[in-house]
């Protein structure tokens, strides 16, 4: 590569160089001497984060977690695990069982997907969550994200994960930049295993305690560098914080087809019966809107045809069965 070349890339390829320097060890601006102990201090204590939670549990929670927050998976995964303790249980049950228990947790193919999931662990894998990520792979709903943290968090694997909050952290205390210029995840992997420490426990303290610091501390809208525990070594802090130029915009919810399709599995979850089709195409003022929302659901395979109701012969819908 030329010497002007992506400062991105040069930093990788320096972190691969000389890990002392950047990274985990020694002076590091992500060192582990600094990350664990205050991971160890201010981590949260979570459900998933149990030695004994084992790896069903670690999967239920990554998909749970992708687009929610915590505060909102935490009763669902309890309510979720209670009745669902191994994954043989949620495939014995309906899919339909799967999205009404998935309640409001938002993007509910999510549901049908851990379903399947389920169902996929059950009959090709003897019920038990395979360890390496290339079996991972091999699940319906599991992408290279989930398929890392599930053998990281749940079978304590050195393996690099990178979410959302790990790459701002990394983007930040490593190369200086507020935000990553595009999402760049086999680059992100490979800069962090360069920062992984070897023994594969502490590796996967090390990614979950990364992933705590975005989350809590770095955050996007408005990183807390003075509780942060790496401040005197962040790159972009000692660099004044020059702010990014695509802060993102709040996505508006009011009027959106997500909140449509959100009105309409309210309605087919709270039923016990069958539901009118125009009732479900009642809950917009748009009637395009409403149409193209329920033919959405049912293409997704989140709502379906049922027998046409025997006293009015009004077409009516239901959850998957
Ligand atoms: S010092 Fe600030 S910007 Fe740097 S890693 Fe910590 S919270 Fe993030």
């Amino acid at each position: 590569m030329p010497s002007g070349g992506d400062p991105d890339l040069r930093v990788a390829t320096a972190s691969a160089a000389e890990p002392d320097t950047q990274g985990t060890r020694g002076d590091g601006a992500l060192a582990v001497d600094r990350l664990l102990p205050w991971f160890a201090e201010h981590g949260r204590d979570l459900p998933w984060r149990d030695p004994d939670a084992g790896p069903w549990a670690v999967l239920v929670s990554e998909i749970m977690l992708q687009q929610t927050p915590v505060v909102r998976v935490l009763p669902v995964y309890r309510a979720w695990l209670q009745r669902w303790p191994r994954p043989a249980d949620l495939a014995a049950d309906a899919p339909g069982d799967a999205i009404r228990a998935w309640d409001r947790l938002g993007y509910p193919r999510r549901a049908l997907r851990l379903h399947a999931c389920a169902t996929a662990i059950t009959v090709d894998h003897g019920g038990v969550v395979p360890d390496d990520v290339p079996t991972l792979l091999t699940l319906p709903g599991i992408g290279e994200y989930t398929a890392r943290a599930v053998a990281a968090f749940a079978f304590r694997q050195r393996v690099p994960v990178v979410d959302t909050n790990v790459r701002r952290v990394l983007t930040r205390a490593v190369r200086g930049r507020d935000e990553p210029r595009e999402p760049a995840t086999t680059r992100d992997r490979a800069e962090l295993e360069t920062l992984l420490p070897p023994d594969p426990e502490q590796s996967a303290r090390y990614s979950a305690a990364l992933m705590e610091l975005g989350a809590l501390i770095c955050t996007a809208r408005s990183p807390d560098c003075d509780r942060c525990p790496v401040q005197d070594r962040c790159v972009w802090h000692r660099g004044g914080r020059v702010a990014g130029v695509a802060r993102r915009a709040v996505q508006t919810w009011h009027g959106t087809d997500r909140q449509i399709r959100g009105r309409m599995m309210a309605v087919l979850r709270a039923a016990e019966h069958p539901v009118a089709t125009t009732d479900l195409l009642a809950v917009a003022d748009d009637t395009d809107q409403a149409r193209r929302c329920l033919d959405g659901l049912l293409a997704d395979g989140l709502a379906t045809a049922a027998a046409p109701d025997p006293a009015t012969g009004a077409e009516t819908m239901t959850l998957p069965r």
